[in-house]
């Protein structure tokens, strides 16, 4: 069976990785394999902006994928950003394979407020689930509470919830059973 892959950056602690692998095969039912630490390309960063261009990057998690990987996302410390916003919480191929996640404004630190370790790891399994939805084929739901809700602010993030609505499971499940299917398929030939 194919596997959710992670594909952490520079710096990505371990309990990051861990709080994601126990929510994402929760969520996902997928197995979930964790690809050793990559460097963020420095060609990526962006000197007037002082961010990380979001798109190099999730080029080199898609790189890393093997041939049993369902989806890869990738993890990143870096403020990222694509040309038209200022900046990005997540990136995602929709319909594609792989999707990258940045943890840099997901602290309350970052606001100038003290830190909240649940806060946190909330925030990073909803953005995570995000992300990974959209791989699935899943756009943005109007249902505020629902994780595939688009966040624009922190704010909106702490909104939803760390998990899909009922219309979007549905999707959802149909989405990974024509991927199965195709495994299947794969597997006749
Ligand atoms: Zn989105
Ligand atoms: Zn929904």
């Amino acid at each position: 069976m194919s596997s959710i892959y992670l594909a952490p950056g520079y710096h990505v602690s371990g309990e990051v990785i861990h709080i994601l692998t126990n929510h994402i095969v929760e969520i996902f039912d997928f197995p979930i394999k964790t690809l050793p630490d990559f460097v963020e390309a420095d060609d990526s960063y962006d000197y007037k902006r002082e961010q990380y261009s979001s798109v190099p990057i999730l080029r080199q998690v898609i790189d890393q994928a093997k041939p049993d990987t369902a989806r890869i996302l990738g993890i990143t410390n870096k403020d990222i950003f694509i040309p038209m916003l200022s900046f990005i919480f997540g990136q995602a191929q929709l319909g594609g394979i792989g999707a990258i996640i940045s943890l840099a404004r997901l602290r309350q630190n970052f606001y100038g407020l003290p830190d909240d370790d649940h806060l946190y790891r909330r925030r990073i399994c909803k953005e995570a689930v995000h992300e990974l939805g959209h791989t699935f084929g899943l756009t943005h739901c109007m249902d505020m509470r629902c994780v595939m809700s688009l966040s624009t602010s922190i704010e909106q993030v702490d909104i939803k919830e760390d998990d899909f609505c009922g219309a979007c499971r549905t999707l959802l499940v149909e989405s990974i059973a024509t991927i199965s299917h195709d495994n299947l398929h794969g597997e006749e030939r």
